[in-house]
């Protein structure tokens, strides 16, 4: 018997990076594991796929609903789903404010709103939403970033509140920079990529990027029963980036 035997867990945003790596390590650990993300195409065959975008109510409440069924109820949820931007104040209109918010805030809203029901009716019920680094640390170039997830870690702790006496229990992870194909993304889409990489490993603590897999460690560990007294905490996997108060080169 492995530590998650029995329990049922939905990963949002589990088709890619940080979410694929939660996910395979949480059925690796014995869970039942449904992915809700808006592309399943090549899930790994010990994952279900459920296909719904995270800024569409129905869908999201239809695939919670589906990925219950189909896993006989819901232990665990995982609020992984969400997207980057850059720049300051001054460099996006509105409609991208409202659509990375959508995402990455209201999206965690729906799935929680949608999977609550069930996570109610389980004797193990936790809740980890991937947060970052960016909610607390006033990194430069990521004002609507930054303010997503400075949002997360506020829901994380109020959903924790509310949802105490209930037994659901609520946490979340605060990545540093992970090396995952958003970052690629990132890289690919800067001018001189090379020298944003190098930038950007200058920033790294030890000298190296985190892991897909750490922070899904950390992720299994929240959700685990041995985390039972844990709840309304932020976890860092960062390298050390925020904890020892480096500062960029
Ligand atoms: P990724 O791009 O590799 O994976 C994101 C997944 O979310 C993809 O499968 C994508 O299809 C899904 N997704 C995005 N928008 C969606 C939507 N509207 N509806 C449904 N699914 C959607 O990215 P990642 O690096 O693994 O990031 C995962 C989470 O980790 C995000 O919340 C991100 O903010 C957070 N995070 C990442 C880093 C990093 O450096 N990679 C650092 C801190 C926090």
């Amino acid at each position: 018997m492995s530590e998650l035997t029995g329990l049922r867990a939905l990963v949002t945003g589990g088709s890619s990076g940080i979410g694929l790596a939660t996910a395979l390590l949480l059925a690796d650990r014995g869970a039942a594991v449904a992915v809700l993300d808006r592309g399943i195409d090549d899930l790994p065959k010990e994952l279900q796929g459920f296909r719904a975008d995270v800024t569409d109510d129905a869908e999201v409440r239809a695939a919670v609903a589906a990925a219950a069924e189909a896993l006989g109820g819901l232990d665990l949820l995982v609020n992984n789903a969400g997207i980057g931007a850059a720049g300051t104040v001054e460099s996006n209109p509105d409609q991208v404010w409202h659509r990375v918010l959508d995402v990455n805030v209201l999206g965690m809203v729906r799935t929680s709103r949608a999977a609550l029901p069930y996570l109610r009716a389980s004797a193990h019920a936790a809740v980890v939403n991937t947060c970052s680094i960016a909610a607390t640390a006033g990194l430069p170039q990521r004002a609507l970033y930054s303010a997503s997830k400075g949002a997360v870690l506020s829901l994380t702790l109020a959903m924790a509140a509310d949802h105490v006496r209930e037994g659901i229990r609520v946490n979340c992870v605060n990545p540093g920079t992970a090396d995952t194909p958003w970052v690629g993304r990132l890289l690919d889409a800067a001018e001189d990529p090379a020298a944003e990489r190098a930038a950007l490993m200058a920033r790294q603590p030890q000298g190296r990027l985190v892991t897909a897999e750490e922070v899904a460690a950390a992720i299994a560990y929240l959700l685990s029963p041995a985390a039972g007294s844990v709840t309304g905490t932020a976890l860092a996997v960062d390298g050390g980036m925020q904890g020892l108060r480096l500062r960029p080169p």
